[in-house]
């Protein structure tokens, strides 16, 4: 049996790691060991049945070294402070890989949203901005939709900041509707920075030019990755969500799937209408054969228990954290090449950074504009990234963690 993993511990033993691989100063190593702030709010809300409830949030504000402090919010029943500042620790590092000025944060909720009516949850998400109003600001801390958590619910949460604060600038929260400050490709900005980078590194790491693509989670990241994949000539083979999945050797139709899953909330029944595919596990997915396989739900999904079963050619790490320390030992091991969340999510951090940039300027850009700042950013990243990891002879994404700390070290001593 394999204890619980803690996502916070598996952040420090990564950071453990990169440390021994490189000269860092130890004190700015020990530096990185906790977030300069983390802070816990209860969120009183008014439920529709007259009653209150308490909510439990968060906003760990890790490291602000290279700008304000940048990361999502999640929404979620098993959301707890050690993921909350294993996520703000990585979005420190994976703003430092796309150099992007902008420090490392995270928030969150414990809430199973699913169970709030649409007004419980506006006024939860405005209590949020409320109990935390005074750390945030277009220069302080700007957060950004995570698991669960909705354009709407960026507007909600940007309109309240507004009406506490005063800053009419829209640019504290970003990730909105496009009607209310939102910049264009922010929806799909994770999956496509996701596919640049597959693109540059692809021929580096032996993929063929038309990969069979295995996708565990189906949201926002996941189903805009499964379109872009495919948009691009790739073979979606296999999709999941929370309950199931469905697999098809041939490719699956993904405008289907999409449609499916809206009309009826999930997967579980799509093989009966569709004898072509077969249920699958989310287990089983991870464990199928196939060139490309992308966790883009939750961490801690390949471990020292399944690693050993993994028969993908290379793994792209849409989510954070979806393969621990244990399981990338083996992984390298066996020459899977695991292309790290901090490098391969970074697209939607780097589009929220275009976002800001546009309400801070008053500007808005078009898809073209915005696509165009894109592609060079993760492509250079990436080969940055590749390169170090070569000439450091160690895995991608000790490869990345060095070229981010060299980043934030040089950083810290020049402001000394
Ligand atoms: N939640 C996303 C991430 O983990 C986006 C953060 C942002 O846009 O600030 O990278």
């Amino acid at each position: 049996m394999h204890p619980p993993h803690n996502p916070f511990e598996n952040a420090m033993a990564q950071l453990d790691l990169a440390a021994k691989l490189r000269n860092f100063d130890d004190s700015f190593i020990d530096s990185l060991r906790e977030p300069n702030r983390d802070i816990r709010v209860s969120i009183k809300v008014k439920m529709d049945n007259g009653g209150t409830e308490i909510f439990e949030g968060y906003r760990v504000e890790y490291n602000n070294s290279l700008g304000p402090y940048k990361g999502g919010i999640r929404y979620h029943p098993k959301t707890e402070i050690n993921e909350v500042k294993a996520l703000a620790f990585w979005m420190t590092l994976k703003c430092a890989v796309v150099g992007i000025p902008m420090g490392g944060g995270k928030g969150g909720i414990t809430v199973e949203p699913k169970n709030l009516s649409k007004s419980e949850l506006e006024r939860l998400s405005r209590g949020w901005v409320e109990s935390l109003s005074d750390v945030l600001g277009p220069y302080k801390d700007i957060p950004a939709p995570d698991i669960n958590t909705t354009p709407e619910i960026m507007a909600w949460m940007a309109d309240e900041f507004a009406k506490i604060s005063g800053d009419k600038t829209l640019a504290t929260f970003t990730g909105k509707p496009m009607a209310k400050g939102g910049s264009e490709g922010r929806n799909e900005a994770t999956g496509l920075g996701g596919f640049y980078v597959l693109e540059t590194l692809r021929k580096e790491i032996g993929l063929p030019e038309k990969c069979e693509v295995a996708i565990q989670g189906f949201g926002n990241v996941g189903s805009n990755a499964a379109k872009i994949f495919i948009d691009h000539g790739h073979k979606v083979t296999a999709v999941s969500d929370s309950q199931s999945g469905i697999y098809n050797p041939n490719g699956l139709d993904i405008k289907k799937v999409l449609e499916f899953k809206k009309n009826t909330g999930t997967l579980l029944n799509f093989s009966k209408e569709n004898p072509e595919c077969k249920n699958i596990t989310n287990e089983e997915l991870l464990e199928l054969p196939c060139d490309i396989l992308i966790p883009a739900a939750f961490e801690n999904v390949i471990t020292g228990s399944n690693a050993d079963k993994i028969q993908a050619r290379a793994i792209l790490e849409l989510a954070n954290g979806p393969v621990t320390p244990e399981a990338d030992e083996i992984l390298f091991k066996k020459n899977i090449p695991v292309i790290p969340d901090i490098l391969a999510n970074a697209g939607g951090v780097t589009v929220s950074y275009f976002e800001w940039e546009q309400n801070l300027k008053g500007e808005h850009w078009t898809p073209e504009q915005i696509f165009e700042k894109l592609r060079p950013i993760m492509e250079t990243a990436s080969s940055e990234i590749f390169n170090k990891a070569k000439d450091v002879n160690t895995s991608l994404r000790m490869g990345a963690f060095i070229v981010a700390l060299e980043r934030i070290q040089r950083k810290k001593l020049s402001s000394i």
